[in-house]
């Protein structure tokens, strides 16, 4: 496959806005550090050598004291690194060579770099760019195998690799580009799972695209997400964005659109799911909202290490970053953005502002919501003020009937969600409000999130705030 210029350039651009500070992750003060620590990297994590090296660095400073070391001093230290055994005679050849052939010091050309014991052609150009500022493209296992995912490279060889992907870009970025396709392998582009419905590369990916196989693994990669929600709202707005077919998991309220939910596994209640339900369905990411789920399910999965997206909707700003947290994680941009601007347009212009409103969401004992609720934030939005919170609670504060009288709201709404309210109960608040336009309201126009946001803003005004 060939890629275009701007294709290049494309995928520089959104590596750019991804790592635009792409570095070195082995901690190193010098270039003999550097080499040091490049040797030891091989087939263990920089994590590991960043451990290892602090003790290695304090007893040997330099590659002299490194040339006159002994073999098993050098293979306790770096055992945790693996292949110590090799490593250490690597370690203690390299600097014989340094101090015998270039008075001490690590050699700043590649055709002597590439001489040196345990140092191979990846590891001078990482020595060559990161210590000396030299622009090279070093190809390890991560850059061999993304430069063959985009298309930017067929072969199989590193040195083949190196040479194409420094022909298709610009010799001053070559080394940011070494460090971005790193990042971007470690994150996203995993060896044998490649993430790529959330890849922002994807749509500049003939791998991601299932243009062709993952010449990595042979295989096609999966087409999409795997969603399991624990949020009943967020289930419709997905089905909304037309993303049913990622759902694999639902908890047993998530009852909308119910035609799409059918087969559809349940997995618990949002409170209560079972993670063992949760587990089976194989997700690559779990929805969970703040209020709605607990801390401990997403101890859990975090314990079992799957990715959770956790959201919070309590004002018209947290609306926005919901939409665009999902909009981004799911590779769902254009929606998310529309449904950004309906909900910028659900408000705009003249209201009616300044209205106390109460709304109830419980009884015996009455619970309001407050200020720091959804349903609050739906008032506030509009420009109205929400009563009812008290020292201890601006969530979903506890009332007594005194307190709620002393409250003397314009508005009072009764949401038939949580709480059945119904003609009866509207009436026994009208007696004791008997100033007060006391309504019951559609529970799932008041309470379903981001799903029906737009919609709740817009009855809310025409009934009451226009
Ligand atoms: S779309 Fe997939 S294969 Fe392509 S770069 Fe992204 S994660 Fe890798």
């Amino acid at each position: 496959m060939t890629r275009t210029s701007e294709d290049l350039k494309s995928i520089q651009k959104r590596l750019g806005s991804l790592y635009p500070e792409a570095i070195c992750m082995l901690d190193h003060r010098n270039a003999y550090e550097l080499t040091v620590a490049t040797i030891l990297s091989a087939q263990c994590t920089d994590a590991r050598v960043n451990n290892t090296t602090p003790l290695l660095f304090r007893m040997y400073p330099n590659p002299k004291d490194l040339s006159l070391a002994k073999v098993k001093d050098i293979e306790r230290v770096i055992k945790p690194t693996g292949f110590y055994k090799n490593k250490s005679k690597f370690l203690i050849a390299m600097a014989k060579q340094v101090v015998q052939y270039h008075q001490g010091s690590i050699p700043t050309q590649i055709e002597d770099l590439i001489q040196l014991p345990g140092v191979g052609k990846k590891t001078a150009n990482v020595i060559l760019s990161v210590a000396f500022g030299v622009p090279a493209m070093a190809v390890d296992t991560h850059v061999g195998r993304l430069a063959r995912r985009l298309g930017l490279s067929n072969s199989m060889n590193p040195n083949q690799v190196e040479k194409d992907l420094c022909e298709l870009f610009d010799r001053r970025t070559w080394s940011l580009l070494h460090h971005q396709l790193i990042t971007h392998g470690r994150s996203t582009c995993k060896a044998q799972s490649p993430l790529c419905h959330s890849c922002k590369l994807r749509a500049l990916c003939p791998t991601g695209l299932r243009e062709k196989k993952d010449p990595h693994t042979g295989h096609w990669v999966k087409s999409r997400e795997r969603i399991v929600s624990l949020v009943p709202s967020i289930t419709e707005l997905l089905c909304n964005w037309g993303m049913v077919t990622s759902l694999v998991g639902r908890t047993n309220y998530c009852i909308h659109p119910s035609s799409d939910l059918q087969k559809i596994p349940k997995v618990g209640g949002t409170k209560n799911p079972r993670l063992k339900n949760i587990l089976a369905a194989k997700p690559t990411l779990v929805i969970l909202e703040r209020s709605e789920n607990t801390l401990k399910i997403s101890q859990e999965l975090k314990a079992e290490k799957i990715p959770t997206l956790t959201l919070d909707v309590t004002n018209f700003r947290s609306w926005i970053q919901s939409y665009q947290l999902l909009g981004s994680r799911l590779n769902q941009e254009p929606r998310s953005k529309k449904s950004i601007s309906e909900l910028r347009k659900s408000i705009r212009g003249h209201r009616h502002k300044n209205l106390k409103v109460l709304i109830l969401i419980w009884k015996s004992p009455w619970i309001a919501a407050g200020s720091q609720s959804y349903c609050g934030g739906l008032i506030q939005a509009l420009g109205g003020r929400v009563l009812g919170d008290t020292k201890k609670s601006t969530g979903y504060p506890r009332l007594n009937s005194a307190e709620l009288v002393k409250l003397k709201p314009n508005l009072i709404l009764l949401p038939t969600e949580p709480y059945p309210f119904n003609d009866k109960h509207l009436k026994e608040l009208q007696r004791l409000f008997p100033d007060s336009d006391v309504n019951i309201m559609d529970g799932e126009l008041a309470t379903w999130y981001l799903s029906r946001t737009s919609s709740a803003l817009r009855y809310l005004r025409r009934h009451y705030f226009d």
